[in-house]
């Protein structure tokens, strides 16, 4: 199978809401009136984000996944993509089933393939997602996007969803930690098949005062917003453990608080909000019919402060959270 044949047969569909889709040298969408575009690229490489063998089917999944979860942080709705494919072969046994779990989460969101590159090499995907928001100026003051720099002193942190269940399947894959079936495999579903939060994210424009996604750990995310916001804040360590659903079962209490506090890979999105606008947020959460948990408090003085339930600074057996900050379980780096 040429180049041409296996972008035909495999990427090609029609792609009714772009002015022109694949098969031309650009691709042409028109932008709606009031409308700005959200713009995001995420690559993955065999070795490094996934095992080369992963099911293809959930590998097709989880490109584009990630590429939807920077929208869904954005609060954009997707509306196109680019796929750029290195493959070793054009293996149809390979293609099939990746296409497949390509094209069911593209459709779930209505985001349609309009280009991409196709190349022999060793197995790369690189996908860029196309998204929408509402605002009218260049100024990034006037986008009605959620970006990371808006959380004030005062506002509630909240995350979405469950924490440290992709970090907790890829140790278990790797052979460093055990968990029972059951939860093995959950935690290898929220690895290899991760949901963006994309209603979400609509649902908190004009809420939530600042967002991002979870990709590399809730603390480097929260992180960058304290950052990019100027602030600092204090969370309570019991509600971010309650974040991950198998706290309970028996799992190494160290391992179990570095996956969830550093844990990479769950895209889930970790957003900031005055507490003005805790009912709303409640309303979000509801309407996205996705689960949310306020974790804790932006506050003025910089730094990132894990507390207990009676406000005490947490450190666990001489650690404090610069130990779990510095050792991310991301894919990336557990796959070296
Ligand atoms: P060019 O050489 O002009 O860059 P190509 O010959 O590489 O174009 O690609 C032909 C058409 O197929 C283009 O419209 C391109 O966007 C599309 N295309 C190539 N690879 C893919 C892919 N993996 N998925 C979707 N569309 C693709
Ligand atoms: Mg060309």
């Amino acid at each position: 199978m040429g180049e041409f044949e296996l972008i035909q047969r495999y990427f090609t569909r029609p792609s009714p809401r772009a002015v022109l889709g694949v098969g031309d040298d650009c691709a042409i969408v028109q932008a709606a009136p009031g409308m700005q575009l959200a713009i995001s690229t995420d690559m993955l490489v065999a070795g490094r984000h996934f095992f080369p063998d992963v099911d293809p089917q959930a590998l097709g999944h989880k490109a584009l996944a990630v590429n939807l979860s920077d929208l869904a942080a954005c609060g954009a709705r997707p509306l196109a993509f680019t796929l750029a494919l290195a493959l070793p072969q054009a293996d149809a046994a390979w293609l099939e089933p990746f296409a497949a779990g390509l094209w069911a989460l593209a459709d779930a969101h209505g985001c349609e393939l309009i280009g991409g590159d196709t190349t022999r090499g060793p197995l790369n995907l690189c996908i860029t997602v196309f998204g929408e928001v509402p605002g009218d100026s260049h100024a990034a003051t006037r986008t009605r996007a959620l970006l990371r720099s808006g959380a004030r002193a005062g506002d509630d942190v909240y995350v979405s969803g469950s924490l440290g269940e992709a970090a907790l399947g890829l140790q278990h894959l790797l052979g460093k930690l055990h968990l029972n079936a059951p939860v093995a495999a959950a935690c290898r579903a929220r690895l290899e098949r991760p949901t963006p939060r994309v209603a979400l994210g609509l649902a908190l424009r004009g809420v939530a005062s600042a967002c991002a996604d979870v990709s590399d750990g809730l603390l480097g995310d929260l992180g960058h917003i304290l950052e990019r916001s100027g602030v600092g804040a204090r969370l309570d360590t019991d509600a971010v453990l309650a974040c991950c659903p198998w706290s309970a079962h028996a799992i190494d209490a160290p391992v179990l608080r570095q996956c969830v506090l550093s844990g990479g890979d769950d895209y889930e999105l970790v957003f900031t909000a005055a507490p003005a606008h805790a009912a709303a947020v409640a309303a979000a959460a509801q309407a996205s019919g996705t689960p949310v948990r306020r974790i804790g408090r932006i506050e003025t003085q910089t730094g990132l402060h894990l507390v207990d339930a009676h406000g005490q600074e947490v450190t666990s057996s001489g650690q404090g959270f610069d130990h779990f900050a510095s050792a991310s379980a991301h894919t990336a780096e557990a796959l070296q």
